[in-house]
């Protein structure tokens, strides 16, 4: 396909997303994109986003490769999706929503995970940031972590995601099975009921969350200004046993998410991307750099953190440390000022995307 970049709609730790235009038909798509000789991740991320299909998924449109600059570029095509982020749409709306928008989100997100792991796969890094507002719900993204599971549904490959919603089971590092979502999607309900805040508002860094939540047998606050239903979904999801926690499957029955006539009810993303910058909540958005996790073993097939012998003898301390340091450079994010630059680079619609964009396409 024939397409046009127009401007950066998004910055990730692995990759730049862009709005774009396909010159043959007009019609607008997001491309996730990375310097072919840093395209290993957007590359994994592909394979996996390519077999998907779901109203609650982001949905895949294909790849190609572009020469832009004299450099090669490796793209990831995709449906646009207009509304931002469900974090972006709450605080638009001045950080605090009505409960029954906080449902409607979670119960797209639900249906979301329940596909996922019905296939198989486990996404490994949900969190609001990774969560987009489509016209009819919320829209997973972002694969770039996301992993198949082995049969008993706990993965074996290296483990990796945003550590203030990592489960208690991945921050010990374990296992990073299903239930690792589901402790995902708890933390994320926390971040939209306060606003865009962490699930852990008082960790000072990131020794000390992980520490928190693989050791201190604590569970993130639940708001009290939640229903009794919104309470008693949130507890089963934030069960520090996995085998605990209820699954994708079974919260979808659970009566917080009520009936299903009330799915489009108050759905609302309409220019909600662009006040993000007067925000001052501070939700992490980083994942922990890969070369963390992929430190302790090369190969998708290499095993867990605990199969890697070195790190197998650490002390609990060392480990946890060794989680946040070892990369030497990682890439942590305790506040929003990546993305809100990111943001203030408006990308007003209503310009012609030809104007300043450079040309690319296969
Ligand atoms: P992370 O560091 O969180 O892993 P990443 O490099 O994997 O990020 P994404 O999370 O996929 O990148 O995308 C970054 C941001 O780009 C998203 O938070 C969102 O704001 C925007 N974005 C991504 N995909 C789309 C899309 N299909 N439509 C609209 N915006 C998008």
């Amino acid at each position: 396909m024939d397409w046009t970049r127009g401007c950066t709609i998004g910055q990730g730790s692995s990759a730049t997303v862009s709005l774009a235009t396909s010159r043959h038909s007009g019609d607008k798509f997001a491309v996730k994109s990375a310097e072919m000789s840093h395209s290993e991740f957007l590359q994994r991320e592909q394979k996996i986003f390519s077999v998907l299909s779901s109203p609650h998924i982001v949905s895949y449109m294909g790849h190609d490769i572009t020469s832009e600059n004299n450099k090669l570029v490796y793209n990831l095509l995709m449906e646009y999706v207009p509304g931002g982020t469900i974090i972006d749409a709450i605080r638009s709306r001045g950080g605090q929503v009505d409960e029954s928008i906080i449902r409607n989100y979670t119960r797209g997100m639900v249906k979301g995970l329940d596909y996922l792991h019905s296939l198989g796969l486990v996404h490994c890094d949900i969190k609001g940031r990774n969560i987009l507002v489509g016209e009819d719900g919320p829209k997973i993204a972002d694969f770039g972590c996301a992993r198949w599971a082995n049969p008993a549904g706990a993965s074996v490959a290296t483990i990796g995601g945003t550590p203030m919603f990592m489960a208690p089971e991945v921050a010990r590092g374990e296992e990073q099975g299903f239930a690792c979502d589901v402790w995902a999607l708890g933390c994320t309900i926390i971040e939209m009921a306060t606003g865009g805040s962490a699930p852990w508002p008082n960790a000072a860094d990131a020794v000390t969350v992980l520490y928190q939540i693989a050791y201190c047998n604590e569970l993130p606050e639940i708001p009290g200004f939640l229903s009794d239903q919104a309470k008693h979904f949130l507890e089963r999801c934030l069960r520090r046993d996995p085998t605990e926690r209820w699954t994708a499957s079974q919260l979808l029955k659970h009566s917080f998410l009520g009936e299903e006539e009330e799915e489009k009810v108050l759905i609302n993303f309409s220019s909600s991307t662009k006040q993000v910058q007067g925000s001052t909540s501070f939700s992490p958005t980083s994942i922990l750099d890969q070369d963390v996790w992929n430190s302790f073993g090369e190969s998708e097939n290499s095993g867990s953190l605990d199969q890697n012998p070195s790190f197998e003898n650490s002390s609990d301390d060392q480990r946890i440390r060794r989680l946040s340091l070892f990369s030497g450079d990682p890439k942590w994010s305790w506040d929003d000022k990546t993305w809100i630059a990111v943001r203030g680079n408006d990308c007003d619609e209503s310009n012609s995307i030809e104007d300043d964009a450079e040309a690319v396409g296969s």
